[in-house]
């Protein structure tokens, strides 16, 4: 199969995809990885992707663990915080890193997969489905001479302004209004002294943010008025507002963030992922996180159809994706929105309404939990009714857990497949798991053993996705 775009998430894709042993070709119209840093953050459910993909360790020594999230007044008084910490994924709640750092891990993972080839300095120009096969057009940009490919399924991982979107007749179907701000990577040659976290000012006149990295990096972002650019700002004196006028300025680049979700996410055997089925604004360092969970979510899907289960399957995609991605967006916009809403005259307001975020729905479990919304029931997840708090549609907690006497994480022991956690009782099953491995879990005893898994579990049973959702509970 073919995927097109090599950034984070399209070789996610296929790092995941050649694990489970489909033949992937990934085309980029560039050779290298994007050089300029985008995403500074991923949550702890991300890092579990990165971790089914064999990185999530090495990603973790070039990423640095963040204290949270700190919202401030214009004064730079402090409205409210967030901390992070252990969560309940085995990997830090939040981390900060370098983009170009993650994709060249990726690559490297994609290098060594010997299913997998990459292509670079190719232009996808058409796809088109041919029955069960899909017909791609490309163009070398080294000779300039086009070719025709074969594929037996195509998957569109090639960002904002994807090509492959547009081909499926799909549209972005905005979820709030667009925003210019000015990106600033700064490095210094010795630690600042700043907040180990995020800082937003939540000043309407000149919103902001400032955030460490990883290493002695850090980041800066200005809301942009209309008509303004870069010259119009006094750099230094922002800054040095946040502490860091003492550190070089690397770049200065202008983005416009959309808050947008595609409304067509597959034309038969052609699938979207990543920035070409979403764009969100950067508020809760979601965007990669979302394609990372397409990806995911995706390819066992996708490599069960190419291996003769049914096509409905990937139905799932967009249904249980979208609202997803629907819901952390509107998250995003909501947070924006309190942040850098109104005027002078809204300054009372906002402080309220901080003081009472914990009460928003949606905003309170993402920004005290850093939870994620359950996706929504559907053929592969069977939520309960009436039944508060079921794990169903979630991610099943990932403890360090004791399996022969060996400790590991529990992702690393679950395998590739479906698979069943058991404290007792009946066992969940579903027509799309017909065979499904069992574990048995207890306190000291049982092949897994895991104190805090027995927990979790309270005698009942978990049928688990093999990307780690949990499908259905019974007992
Ligand atoms: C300033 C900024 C800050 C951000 N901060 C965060 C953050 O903190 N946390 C977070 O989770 N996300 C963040 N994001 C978002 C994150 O960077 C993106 O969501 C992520 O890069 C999307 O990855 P992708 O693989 O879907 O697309 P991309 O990285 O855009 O990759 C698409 C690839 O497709 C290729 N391509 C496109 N069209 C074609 C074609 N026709 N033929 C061949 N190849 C093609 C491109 O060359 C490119 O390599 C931020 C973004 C920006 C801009």
């Amino acid at each position: 199969m073919v995927v097109v775009g090599a950034g984070p998430v399209g070789v996610t894709a296929a790092v995941l995809l050649a694990r489970r042993g489909v033949d992937v070709l990934v085309l980029d119209r560039h050779a290298a990885v994007y050089p300029l840093p985008r995403a500074v953050h991923l949550d702890d459910e991300s890092l579990r992707v990165l971790q089914a993909a064999g990185v999530a360790d090495a990603f973790a020594a070039v990423s640095r663990p963040v204290a949270g999230l700190r919202l401030l007044d214009g004064g730079a008084g402090t409205l409210v915080e967030f901390h992070r910490g252990a969560g309940v994924h085995g990997w830090p709640q939040a981390s900060m890193f370098s983009q170009p750092d993650l994709e060249a891990l990726l690559r490297r993972a994609l290098a060594d997969q010997p299913r997998a080839r990459f292509r670079g300095e190719v232009e996808v120009l058409h796809v088109e489905q041919q029955g069960r096969a899909v017909r791609v057009r490309l163009r070398d940009r080294g000779t300039g001479a086009e070719e025709v490919l074969d594929a037996d399924a195509v998957l569109g991982c090639d960002g904002a302004n994807s090509t492959v979107r547009r081909l499926i007749g799909a549209r972005m179907r905005d979820l709030g209004p667009a925003e210019r701000w000015l990106v600033v990577d700064l490095a210094s040659a010795v630690p600042l002294d700043v907040w180990p976290g995020v800082q937003q000012v939540c000043d309407p006149g000149r919103p902001a943010s400032f955030m460490p990295v990883a290493g002695c990096r850090y980041r800066a972002e200005f809301r942009l008025a209309d008509g303004e650019t870069a010259a119009d700002l006094d750099l230094p004196r922002l800054l040095a507002g946040f502490g860091a006028g003492g550190a070089e300025v690397v770049r200065v680049a202008e983005y416009r963030y959309a808050a947008q979700v595609a409304d067509r996410w597959r034309d038969g055997r052609v699938l979207l992922c990543g920035d070409a089925a979403h764009l969100t604004p950067p508020f809760i360092g979601q965007g990669l996180g979302l394609g990372l969970r397409d990806a995911h979510q995706l390819a066992w899907k996708l490599a069960a159809v190419l291996d003769g289960a049914e096509e409905a399957l990937l139905d799932t995609h967009q249904a249980e994706r979208a609202p997803h991605a629907r819901a952390l967006i509107r998250v995003a916009v909501l947070l924006g929105r309190l942040m850098t809403g109104g005027g002078s005259a809204a300054s009372g307001l906002r402080r309220l309404a901080l003081a009472v975020v914990r009460r928003l729905p949606g905003l309170s479990d993402f920004t005290l939990a850093s939870r994620t919304p359950p996706l929504r029931p559907g053929r592969l997840v069977r939520r309960p009714r009436f039944v508060p708090g079921s794990p169903v549609g979630t991610l099943v907690p990932q403890p360090v857990v004791t399996v022969d006497g060996a400790r590991t994480r529990l992702d690393d022991v679950l395998g590739d497949g479906w698979a069943v956690l058991t404290a007792g009782g009946r066992l969940p099953t579903l027509p799309d798991a017909p065979d499904p491995r069992v574990l048995r879990v207890g306190d000291g005893a049982g092949e897994v053993s895991s104190p805090e898994l027995a927990g979790w579990l309270r005698g009942r049973s978990v049928l688990v996705r093999p990307d780690r959702i949990v499908a259905a509970v019974a007992g």
